[in-house]
């Protein structure tokens, strides 16, 4: 079995571009995943000078590692809009879902992107009586917004469902929009990482490694942004993780979605074989720490459906306070930086909506969902009890982890030890690998993962390779640590 996404597997190696110069802009992208290229896609006609820049390659983030699903029915969303807010909101909301997905399929029709973009049925499934409850509620409230709406008793239990929903390829289509951006002329930098910015008057300096980028505006479509001020992310967000598998399969399926916790789902993809796509063990990121048990019960889940996963990896979400993105201006009396994340992992259609939205703000056109999502909306001081049980469920991993660094599963490749005042994570596997054992973003220690032999974040998902590499945000730093020992 790989260790990757399915996604990731039939990377081609594709000519990249780094950036080699110091450079000024108008519009600086910071994030090559479906947001940044969705964006970069809507503004590549305009004179303004925008460049994208990507730590990775296009796509290697959380897009490259989603289950690819462009569903509206996504759980309970509208049942839990209509109670938290109103109906009129749950339904600005479904509409931006239902353009999103206009707007991805007239773009693969227009663009002629071969995608493997294929129409399904999705449903949303419980076996629960209270989930049942709040699918009736939900069915209820999709048919007074107009939407037909199925349901059936399952071998799972009771089911909701749609028609008009599709599965794609999402690297495939992020590859295609990036190369019509280039061929454009936009400029996109991959193994680029923005480390740092600073305000220079009217301008910001973004640096890399070796160079900087002068530019008005910002947008950070970084999916878990790397700074802490001025938006205080970890305040308004938690961070879900999921283990997914695919394996291959003679038999087709509609798109599945239980909605009760943990959450499953599966959706078929067809290439040059066929794959059922299996997602399961979703989780907070501060809980289930023991992720070499997570990856195993997944497995041992999906050989219950008859399937044998030939692909495995995990994958990780930031999840709103109200369930709603957050895209737009990050400050109120400031055009200049921008942010699109958030999407409770339905980053298809937001990150697409997001790069709707944020192209119309750069281009100073109006945009009716800019308000909905606006990321400094009012109503989410009511929920200063939601931050405070994501503060609290960081301090809970947080506080777990400084105090038994050394878990009872690692196996003995795996050491936490003390060495000049340091805490210091060893991995052995003939020749030692050693990181310091804390993440550059907010101190926290981190878990090492057994199967994909990575040291994860378990407050905000950052993720270190074994010789301490960042390989995922928000840290930027690397944690490699080379003394003598
Ligand atoms: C298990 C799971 C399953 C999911 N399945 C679905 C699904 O079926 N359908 C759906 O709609 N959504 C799904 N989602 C959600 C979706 O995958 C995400 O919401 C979406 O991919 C986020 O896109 P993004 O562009 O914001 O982030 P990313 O794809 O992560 O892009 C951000 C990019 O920014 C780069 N970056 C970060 N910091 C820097 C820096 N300092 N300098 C330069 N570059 C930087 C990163 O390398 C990354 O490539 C799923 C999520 C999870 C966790």
């Amino acid at each position: 079995m790989k260790v990757q996404s399915l996604w990731l597997a039939d990377e081609k190696d594709e000519k990249i571009q780094t950036l080699n110069q110091s450079i000024n802009v108008d519009v600086l992208i910071i994030g090559g995943g479906i947001t940044g290229i969705s964006t970069l896609y809507h503004l590549k006609n305009s004179d303004l000078k925008i460049c994208l820049v990507e730590q990775n390659i296009i796509g290697h983030g959380v897009t490259g590692r989603t289950t690819g699903k462009i569903n509206y029915l996504q759980g309970t969303v509208y049942r839990d809009l209509v109670n938290k807010y109103s109906l009129e909101v749950a339904e600005a909301y479904l509409l931006s879902q239902l353009d999103a997905i206009k707007q991805i399929k007239r773009i693969i029709k227009k663009e002629n992107i071969d995608c493997n973009f294929e129409k399904v049925d999705s449903y949303v499934f419980s076996s629960k009586l209270k989930d049942i409850n709040k699918l009736l509620e939900e069915k209820a409230i999709l048919e007074k917004l107009g939407i037909k709406v199925i349901d059936s008793q399952t071998k799972k239990g009771y089911a909701i469902g749609v028609t008009d929903t599709y599965v794609f390829h999402p690297l495939k289509y992020l590859r295609a929009l990036k190369k019509i951006c280039i061929e454009a002329g936009k400029e996109i930098f991959e193994k680029t990482k923005i480390y740092k910015i600073k305000k220079d008057q009217q301008l910001y300096i973004c640096y890399t490694k070796d160079y900087v980028i002068r530019t008005k505006k910002i947008i950070f479509a970084c999916h878990y942004p790397f700074f802490i001020l001025p938006y205080l992310m970890p305040l308004k967000t938690y961070t879900e993780k999921s283990i997914i598998t695919a394996s291959l399969a003679n038999y087709k399926t509609k798109t599945l979605l239980s909605s009760s916790n943990p959450c499953q789902s599966i959706r078929y993809y067809q290439d040059d074989h066929s794959y059922m796509i299996y997602l399961s063990n979703s989780h907070n990121i501060c809980n289930s720490l023991n992720e070499n048990k997570n990856y195993k019960q997944t497995i041992i889940e999906a050989n219950d459906l008859g399937l044998k996963p030939l692909y495995i990896w995990k994958n990780d979400d930031l999840i709103t306070v109200d369930k709603m993105p957050y895209i737009g201006k990050i400050q109120k009396h400031n055009e200049q930086l921008l942010i699109g994340t958030g999407y409770n992992t339905w980053g298809m259609t937001n990150g697409t909506l997001a790069g709707m939205i944020l192209s119309d703000i750069i281009l100073g056109r109006k945009n009716e969902y800019e308000k909905l999502f606006n990321p400094l909306r009012t109503s989410c001081l009511s929920d200063i009890d939601k931050y405070m049980i994501n503060v609290g469920s960081s301090m809970k991993g947080f506080i777990q982890n400084k105090l038994f660094k050394n878990k009872s599963w690692y196996d003995e490749k795996v050491k936490v030890v003390m060495h000049k005042g340091k805490s210091i994570g060893i991995y052995d596997d003939g020749e030692k690998h050693m990181v310091y054992n804390k993440c550059p973003h907010m101190g926290c220690s981190l878990i090492f993962n057994e199967v994909e032999k990575t040291w994860d974040c378990p407050c905000h998902a950052s993720r270190f390779d074994i010789d301490g590499k960042c390989i995922k945000g928000p840290s930027v730093y690397d944690i490699s640590y080379k003394d003598e020992f």
